[in-house]
């Protein structure tokens, strides 16, 4: 007979001094947060599992990791909560073949989800600090189908495109030409739109332009700052 292993690997092989811990946290937060929440996409609810929220943020706020909001991380970031996080992720009804475009790492969590549901993630942010400490976080979990780019996301990732999915994690006055063009027909996009501190909602748009609202949420603003396009 072969002894157990005392801690099994966590996800993407990581050894874990707690195995339990974290993707038990995890785990809670999925039933209790999203279940019943209106995600319904199996796969979604899979990923969200799967991504040890405290992962992405310092620790200082490991403990608030699982808190049903978002979180202020510095640098004018923030991690969405989790029903955003996965709402948006659910809206671009993402198979596992697609080429997808973030705009806004941040921490990198948002980016992590979706690299566990596509082909393809770039995901673009405008502050250089932000970009190589979510970059260097996401190369510990080990996922190879993702880059982070740093650049104004407003010109879209031209490099990568065309994109069957762009989720954008800070929120426009007006849609983005650039995002429009690089999307493919079928494409599906996610964006808040509103002004800063005040109303946004959060809008679904295709190819043609045609929008339909989501749900109202509040988003840091997107910024206008270097060229992107690499
Ligand atoms: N998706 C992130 C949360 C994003 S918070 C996560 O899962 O943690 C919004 C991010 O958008 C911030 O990091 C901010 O710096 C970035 N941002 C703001 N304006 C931007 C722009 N024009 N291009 C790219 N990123 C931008």
């Amino acid at each position: 007979m072969y002894a157990r292993p005392i801690a099994p690997s966590g996800p993407f092989g990581l050894f874990r001094r707690d195995p339990g811990d974290p993707l038990e946290r995890t785990r809670r937060m999925v039933d209790e947060q999203l279940r019943g929440r209106g995600i319904t996409d199996a796969r979604v609810l899979q990923a969200m599992a799967e991504i040890p929220r405290e992962d992405f943020v310092p620790d200082d706020l490991k403990r608030a990791a699982y808190e049903d909001s978002a979180l202020s991380i510095g640098h004018g970031q923030t991690i969405s909560q989790p029903l955003v996080v996965a709402s948006m992720t659910q809206a671009l009804a993402l198979s596992g073949d697609e080429n997808v475009l973030e705009i806004g790492t941040g921490s990198g969590y948002q980016a992590a989800i979706l690299a566990r549901l596509c082909r393809h993630v770039v995901t673009v942010e405008v502050v250089p600090q932000l970009a190589e400490a979510a970059a260097a976080r996401l190369r510990r979990l080990g996922l190879a189908n993702l880059e982070v780019a740093v650049g104004d996301g407003w010109n879209g990732w031209p490099p990568a495109a065309p994109y069957e999915g762009v989720l954008v994690a800070c929120a426009a006055p007006a849609l983005p030409a650039p995002l429009l063009e690089q999307m493919t027909p079928a494409g599906r996009l996610v964006i808040p739109i509103g002004p800063e501190g005040g109303d946004q909602v959060l809008q679904l748009v295709r190819k043609d332009g045609r929008a339909s609202d989501l749900f109202p949420v509040r988003f840091v603003p997107l910024r206008r700052g270097r060229s992107g396009g690499g």
